[in-house]
Order: C-alpha cells, then structure tokens, then sequence
C-alpha cells in the first residue's frame, strides 16, 4: 500500500510501560504503543476502550515518548493496527531507530508490508470468537521463525479447530511458535493445558499475565 502521501502521522489510544503479557518475550518490560480502531467484534475482546477516540501523534511525538521510556522494547497493538496504513512506515521507523519490535495483529489484514526485523504476531481468530470468518489466510505462507501465531480458544470446539489449522498450515514448522491461549473466563486454563498434553501438540500453551497481575486494567 502506497503511504508516501499520508501525514506522519497515527491515531493512539495509549502508550505505556508494563510487562509483556503474553507471546515469546513474556515479563519482559515494554512499551506498548495502542493503535485507535478495528474492523473486528471479537465476544472476548477486552481492549473495546481502542475502536474509537484516541488521539493523532506525529510520528516525531511517539518517538519522542517512547524513548522518554528508557526500554529497548516495543510492541505496537491495538485495536487492529495495520488498519491505519501508516503502521507500515511508522513500523519500520521503529526498527531503523535500533528498537526490538513486536507487531500484535488479529490476522484479518495483509502482514506482507511489514518489515521483515518486525516479530508479528498474528491471531487465528477461532469458531466460537465470531470473526472466523476475516482471517486472511494468505498470511500463513508469509510466516518465518522469527513470527508467531495466536490461537483464543474459547472452547473444546474452538481446540478442535485449532489443531485443524495447526496441521492443515504446517504451523508449527513455519512459525517460532504456535500459541494455545485459553479465553479469560470462558474457558479453565487447565483444561486447555491437559487438551494439549494428551494430545502432544507442538504448541506453547499461554495466560495472559497482565490479567492476573493487574487486573487487564487500562494501561497495563
Ligand atoms: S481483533 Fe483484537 S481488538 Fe479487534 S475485536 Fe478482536 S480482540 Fe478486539
């Protein structure tokens, strides 16, 4: 997609400092930077505060408050952030300036722009999430070791589809790693944990920290 026109510029619902909750670099201290908006209506969904408002920032003023953070760590979330073309550039921006950076995406939009350096991690959205029906998956064949893929199980049905996939894409061979993930209150962690040891799958099963540590309050 050409962005040599559009202003610097993107819409931000916050920036903050915090652990990472969830993926390869779980607990490490991050900035996260929360892109404004998203074409999906997952039922689990539990940053719903992102799909509108936010406020625009020039790409020299997120920069500016991201280094205030003093941590070489980056994710940029959302929302659903390649929903703003300008994610792309702003991306790459990131990594020019030496910051080690992690795209979270809900796997209903082309990853094929973003910067190779960027580690993607990019959702398979389940049965029983509602938006099975927008994941792109073209994007499974744009996957390398240094990408991951996310799976929200909110159910044994939703298990079931997810091991699908998992052999259907070769996932475990294409990705770094495959993430089992159970849906905050709809689904018991340790079900999900034994589904996945009886069945030896090649995945790495997930909680989301932020959840247990802070409550998924804003800003964490
Ligand atoms: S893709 Fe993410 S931000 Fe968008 S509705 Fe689904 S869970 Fe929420």
């Amino acid at each position: 997609m050409l962005t040599d026109n559009l202003p610097r510029e993107l819409r931000i619902t916050e920036i903050f400092h915090s652990l990472q909750g969830e993926a390869r670099s779980v607990g490490v201290p991050t900035v996260f930077v929360r892109l404004t908006g998203c074409p999906l209506r997952c039922v689990y969904c539990d940053t719903t505060y992102s799909f509108s408002g936010g406020e625009k920032f020039s790409f020299d003023a997120l920069l500016q408050q991201i280094r205030a953070y003093r941590t070489p760590v980056v994710c940029v979330t959302g929302g659903e952030p390649l929903a703003q073309p300008n994610c792309i550039p702003f991306l790459k921006q990131l990594c020019d300036e030496g910051f080690r950076v992690s795209l979270e995406t809900g796997g209903a939009m082309d990853i094929r722009d973003v910067d190779t350096r960027v580690s993607r991690v990019v959702d398979l959205k389940t049965p029983d999430s509602g938006e099975m029906h927008r994941n792109l998956y073209e994007n499974m064949a744009l996957l390398t070791r240094h990408d991951q893929v996310k799976f929200v199980i909110c159910s044994r049905k939703d298990y079931e589809w997810a091991r699908f996939k998992l052999d259907e894409y070769q996932l475990a061979d294409r990705a770094g790693d495959v993430l089992f993930s159970p849906s905050h209150g709809q689904l018991a962690p340790r079900e999900l944990a034994e589904w996945i040891l009886d069945d030896r799958l090649p995945v790495r099963f997930q909680l989301q920290l932020h959840k247990y540590l802070w409550n998924n309050e804003p800003g964490h």
